[in-house]
């Protein structure tokens, strides 16, 4: 038969995956990785000095040009210039970390054989080693290995989404897959004001709509009063409401605070609601033997989200969500005649389908068993006591400089402070233009190339010089190669950028 395309199969594009796919993959991996160096190079520091319409237009103007071969080493060239790169001490705005070496090289090894975990015969070590994996990290978190169950996911996003699912359904029933909430049930979930904004959409989504939620005051550090949680599910009770879910907060987005987990689980289990603690951020405190015990009480939730794309250091997407009980998982099981079909689970082929919301995965469990057979649990656990006495010294720092005030104390790895504008120390100082001022310097600092730090709204601390003014700055600091001088000389670009903008103003 001749080939329509008259191609043999040489001269189809190289593929990643066979004995070829190293060859072929290796010279490009070249072009790859000098396209990095010489990005980052140009790129001399955290981001690209310029305003985003100039990020646009060199954007624009590498695809015009980028074509063939020439496309790869070009715009990989421009995705490190125009990065914002974790690994820079300066880039410190989110619970965005830099990826160890290692992981990225185990995450190419995924890319280059794209196993897909939504059925065995896509994905045999693949689907064995995420099951290995996910026993460990049930240990790590205290569930008993062997009874508790999981799955990788995009993310604490997904994840608060699937353990609010799995609240949903045993508390409401199986109607509630076909009806959405039973007439007459008034479902509640009871979250602290700063838990994560993926909760409120996950109750949107799960049809119980957002003001099903009901936000549970939290201190200055913004950790959940415990007192506060009483008297709401006392409230849930009075009005005849359902408590479908209480969610714990382990590592707030914004300061790191942790909720206490021992009161908040004794309160969900007396009010028989799901216990869902959100460790996508505090996670990583279990691998530290000085900060684990922060996290006493997580072995008591009945679902956890945690995300080794923040305090784990992997690429993203590494999260993970993880139940105490295997058999409150139910809801979530399917059955595709074409991926796990029954007979096929007889004869012992496992199926990890209905554990997931997704159908195509990439097994993100790979890199993470890769880091954690090379640097073990104590490695990674230097790593984060080492971020978290970076935050201690930049909190020391912060609170040297009369031009800064601290928010409060760092509790993981998180640094939450403001600008005083100069004219003002020791005096009153008009909040709207503090405000305005923390809010200009960052942008200042991102246009000049400078830095990256970031910016949150908080209540003003009680003993705050200046009554009001809601804007803070925050260093998130994920980054063990930084260095305490590293931290002083970002503050001191801090200060030097609020004067600027104080004096253009
Ligand atoms: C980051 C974060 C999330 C969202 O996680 P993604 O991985 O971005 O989806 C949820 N909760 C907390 C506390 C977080 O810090």
């Amino acid at each position: 038969m001749t080939d329509p395309h008259h191609l043999a199969a040489d001269d189809w594009p190289a593929l990643s995956g066979g004995t070829a796919g190293p060859a072929a993959l290796r010279p490009l991996l070249e072009e790859v990785l000098a396209a990095l160096s010489a990005g980052a190079q140009r790129r001399g520091g955290p981001i690209a000095a310029g305003r985003p319409a100039e990020a646009a237009d060199r954007v624009r103007a590498a695809l015009a040009d980028a074509t063939g071969p020439a496309a790869l080493a070009r715009l990989t060239e421009l995705l490190a210039h125009g990065g914002a790169d974790p690994a820079d001490p300066a880039c410190a705005a989110h619970l965005h970390c830099p990826p160890l070496a290692v992981a990225a090289a185990a995450d190419l090894a995924v890319s280059a054989l794209n196993p897909s975990q939504d059925s065995w015969d896509q994905a045999p070590a693949a689907t064995a080693l995420e099951r290995e994996l996910l026993a460990e990290l049930a240990a790590l978190v205290g569930f008993d290995p062997a009874g508790s169950a999981g799955v990788l996911t995009s993310g604490g996003t997904e994840s608060n989404l699937m353990g609010l699912m799995l609240a949903r359904d045993r508390r409401l029933g199986p109607d509630v897959e076909l009806d959405g909430v039973p007439p007459g049930v008034r479902p509640r979930i009871l979250a602290s004001q700063a838990a994560h904004f993926s909760v409120q959409r996950a109750a949107a989504l799960l049809g119980l709509g957002e003001r099903a939620v009901r936000a549970v005051p939290v201190d200055r550090t913004l950790r959940m009063d415990p007192a506060a949680l009483a008297e709401a599910l006392a409230a849930t009770a009075r009005e005849g409401a359902v408590p479908v879910a209480v969610v714990a907060t382990a590592g707030t987005t914004d300061t790191g605070a942790i909720d206490p987990l021992g009161p908040v689980a004794d309160l969900a289990s007396r009010y028989g609601a799901w216990l869902h603690v959100d460790a996508a951020y505090g996670g990583g405190a279990l691998f530290s033997d000085r900060l684990s015990p922060l996290l006493a009480g997580v072995e008591r939730a009945d679902s956890v989200s945690l995300d080794w794309h923040k305090l784990g250091w992997q690429p993203a997407a590494a999260g993970v969500f993880l139940v105490r009980r295997a058999e409150t998982y139910a809801s979530l099981a399917r059955r595709a005649v074409y991926l796990n079909p029954a007979d096929d689970e007889e004869a012992g082929y496992p199926s990890l389908l209905g554990l997931s919301l997704r159908t195509t995965r990439r097994p993100d469990a790979f890199k993470l068993a890769v880091t954690l057979r090379t640097l073990g649990r104590a490695g990674l656990g230097r790593m984060v006591d080492r971020c978290h006495e970076l935050a201690l010294a930049a909190a020391e720092l912060v609170r040297a400089e009369p031009a800064l005030e601290l928010h409060c104390d760092p509790v993981l790895t998180t640094v939450v402070f403001r600008y005083l504008p100069t004219g003002t120390a020791g005096s009153a100082v008009d909040p709207a233009a503090a405000d305005r001022i923390n809010a200009e310097l960052r942008r200042e600092l991102l246009r000049t190339g400078r830095a990256v730090v970031g910016r949150t709204e908080l209540p003003a601390p009680a003993h705050s010089s200046n009554a009001a003014g809601l804007v803070r700055l925050k260093l998130t600091l994920l980054n063990p190669r930084t260095t305490p001088s590293d931290l002083a000389d970002l503050l001191a670009a801090v200060v030097r950028a609020g004067r600027r903008v104080e004096q253009s103003s």
